[in-house]
């Protein structure tokens, strides 16, 4: 880096990603090479690689200080290093370190690389649980970082790749010379901000970050600079909300919320065989708020399985309707589409609209069913009427994106299980929408997996979110046992009989099996053969899998609802939305090999009526995490409670999956530590957006996202 007489001028942060790597004293092509290996191109990646962890010297016991079973961290030098191999013929190497005082002994097996990493001199941090190996204290293949001749008190660990040599301390080196050469670097926060959440300055953050003076300001280093990573992270999620707000036409729908939300709305609700939940009244409000207004809705529901969704869907549907447009519903499988088709049906029969052309000027209200099953004559009856506006309500599985479907004025759009369908979908819908009366239609988004708040706010950051943590009244809680012995297990097949005598029916749910469908369908066929010999033997057994043809599977749940089948043993295609009453105990096989949101939503299949119900999960603690699962699951069965259990077990990478890419990734900021960060970064990202001038009144602001956030589309930043 050239540093001009000072007093330079501060540079902007994109500056730091225009300076290749080489530009750092010491970092040579060769070692260019191997950074660029595990990604850092530029300073600004340099100084972006955050510590993994510290070592904080003054805090270090003494070797002679440990004790067998503990787990610690010794900082010390390598002495003297053999390498040979066991027995069976394993490598094995054991190295001596020295803190001065005393010797450790560390024993890495199947590690023949460790002989060359561990030369003799060097200094090093291990950190291990010490354990004892005749008579002699030990650790077993601990974790190893090599520290240089470091001398300062709290040494930065730094994520290392064995594989591109590169080692924590070369690149505790090079980040130090880069620091030192740093130019000054612009704040773009607005100042208020920061001092509202008592946010350190960006140019000590990055400072302290990589060589704090104690571990108080590590932590405030690294608050300071996640902070940064998720607002800009937000930053782009809310101008990309402002934008198409911008560009959009909306419908103003007639929502006389006071009179009970209009007429049709009204009735609807009358005829309702219950009273609505408190959760789904104010679901509905919000949904009504953003129906009347004139920018068109992007919300996302997220309620428990059995929470009550689809009335609230419903209802959302018919306010469309009673303004002269229509509905659409889209569900991600044809037998879910064939549910709702009949849930809807009977929650508005009896309903009519104002039709001028037939004697007494109304029509019943019409609601139609679209699938890659209709046949083509239907489809082509059905598309005429649609374009017509003689259907008020089309419910339907992909199939209602294709071209040939065309509405006369889509007013509501619901997408029921959004993590099955991508932002490109809800993008042909809403042109749906635009073809007909040249409208945006209002979109509402179902999840029945709920994540936590601060997630929902980053992966659906362009969706305003409605949650639902309250169920109907009168339902008993799912009785779930983890069966983890022979007795359990016998328990929850007598149960199963038990409940079957008692006129009502049972799920059991066949293991996972890794391969194609095919080979998890032929083990269902097996387990069901094998389940009707022994455990099910006299029972009516019945079979659903996902190789079955539809109409196959149509007469087996057919079947199943009318007690002609009391047993259905399946994989999980029954997992979303089968709702069968009657049901009231399901039987999990190798539960521990199941995801939480899939056993959660598989365990929604029982307990959707006022009859006690029970869920058996048979399985190992088979890990530490299935362990920590089962447990949970049998505990609560809130999905939001599961949702922040799930983030803390599996971390937040599961959830963002592929959906941030490129230099957006998110280094020092944690969605599952930084909750309260995220929410704020939310806040400052809407007022900067919304009340602070827009992001043209920040241009800084502006350069960072349009840099860091190279490879996305960022367009939109600046729309206005
Ligand atoms: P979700 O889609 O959230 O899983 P549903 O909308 O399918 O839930 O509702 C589950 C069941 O509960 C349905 O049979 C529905 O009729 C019923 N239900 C919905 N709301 C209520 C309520 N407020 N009181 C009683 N039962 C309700
Ligand atoms: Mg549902």
């Amino acid at each position: 880096m050239s540093v001009t007489t000072p007093p330079a001028p501060p540079r902007s942060l994109d500056y730091l990603a225009s300076l290749p790597v080489t530009r750092v004293r010491r970092v040579g092509p060769k070692n260019a090479e191997a950074l660029a290996e595990i990604g850092i191109e530029t300073v600004y990646d340099l100084v972006t690689h955050y510590p993994r962890r510290y070592v904080d010297r003054t805090r270090q016991a003494g070797i002679a200080e440990l004790s067998v079973g503990e787990e610690a961290t010794v900082v010390g030098t390598v002495r003297r290093v053999t390498s040979r191999r066991t027995r069976r013929g394993q490598p094995l190497v054991e190295a001596h370190v020295s803190d001065g005082r005393a010797y450790l002994k560390l024993t890495f097996f199947n590690q023949a690389w460790r002989a060359r990493q561990l030369q003799a001199g060097l200094q090093v941090a291990v950190f291990g649980k010490l354990d004892s190996y005749r008579g002699r204290v030990q650790m077993t293949n601990p974790v190893v970082d090599l520290i240089g001749d470091r001398t300062g008190r709290i040494i930065p660990i730094y994520p290392q790749s064995e594989k591109a040599q590169v080692v924590s301390w070369k690149l505790a080196e090079w980040i130090a010379e880069a620091l030192r050469r740093l130019p000054n670097l612009i704040d773009p926060v607005p100042e208020q901000h920061l001092a509202e959440l008592g946010l350190m300055d960006r140019n000590r953050a990055l400072h302290a970050i990589h060589q704090p003076q104690s571990m108080a300001e590590a932590v405030q280093a690294r608050r300071r600079l996640a902070f940064d990573e998720l607002l800009r992270l937000q930053l782009t999620l809310v101008a990309r909300k402002r934008a198409a707000e911008q560009e959009a036409v909306g419908i103003r729908h007639l929502v006389e919320v006071d009179k009970g939300g209009g007429e049709l709305l009204a009735r609807f609700r009358r005829n309702l065989p219950f009273t609505l939940t408190g959760a789904q009244e104010r679901a509905l409000a919000e949904i009504a708020a953003d129906l009347g207004g004139p920018l068109p809705m992007h919300r996302l529901l997220q309620g428990d399985v059995g929470s009550g969704k689809t009335v609230v869907a419903v209802a959302a549907m018919l306010v469309a309707v009673q303004g002269g447009h229509q509905g659409a519903l889209m569900a991600p499988t044809e037998v879910l589409a064939e549910q709702h088709y009949l849930g809807v049906r009977g929650l508005v029969e009896g309903l009519s609209v104002p039709d001028p052309g037939r004697l007494g000027g109304e029509r019943p209200l019409r609601v139609e069913l679209l699938t890659s099953r209709t046949t083509a004559s239907d489809r082509a009856a059905l598309c005429a009427d649609l374009v017509e506006g003689q259907v008020d309500i089309l419910i339907g599985t992909h199939a209602l994106l294709t071209e040939d479907v065309a509405f006369h004025s889509l007013g509501v759009v619901v997408i029921d299980e959004q993590h099955r369908f991508g932002v490109e979908q809800r993008a042909v819908l809403r042109e749906k929408g635009r073809a007909g009366g040249g409208a945006d239609p209002d979109v509402l988004v179902m999840t029945a997996t709920p994540i936590p708040r601060t997630a929902a706010m980053t992966v659906f950051g362009d969706l305003d979110v409605t949650e639902m943590r309250e169920r109907p009244a009168g339902r008993t809680r799912v009785q779930t046992v983890w069966a983890r012995g022979p007795l359990e297990v016998e328990a929850a097949w007598s149960q199963v009989r038990a409940e079957v005598a008692a006129g009502r029916r049972a799920y059991v749910v066949c293991p996972l099996v890794e391969g194609s469908e095919k080979v998890e369908a032929a083990s269902a066929v097996e387990e069901k053969e094998r389940l009707s010999a022994g455990e099910l033997a006299g029972l009516r057994v019945g079979l659903l899998h996902g190789q079955m043809a539809a109409r196959e599977k149509e007469q087996v749940m057919a079947a199943f609802r009318r007690g002609e089948v009391e047993v259905l043993v399946a994989t999980t295609v029954i997992e979303v939305g089968v709702d069968v009453p009657d049901a009231t105990v399901m039987v999990v096989e190798d539960a521990d090999r199941f995801g939480m949101a899939q056993l959660h939503q598989l365990r929604g299949r029982v307990g959707r009526s006022d009859l006690p119900s029970w869920c058996f999960l048979l399985g190992q603690a088979s890990s530490p995490e299935a362990e920590r699962r089962l447990t949970v699951l049998a505990s609560s069965d809130d999905g939001f409670v599961l949702a922040e259990e799930d983030l803390e077990l599996r971390g937040e990478g599961t959830i963002l999956g592929t959906r941030q890419r490129g230099r957006s990734d998110l280094k020092a900021a944690s969605l599952r530590r930084d909750r309260e960060l995220v929410s704020e970064a939310r806040r400052v990202a809407l007022s900067v957006v919304y009340e602070e001038g827009g992001l043209e009144a920040h241009p800084a602001l502006v350069r960072e996202l349009e840099v860091l956030l190279a490879g996305d589309d960022t367009e939109f930043l600046l729309k206005s």
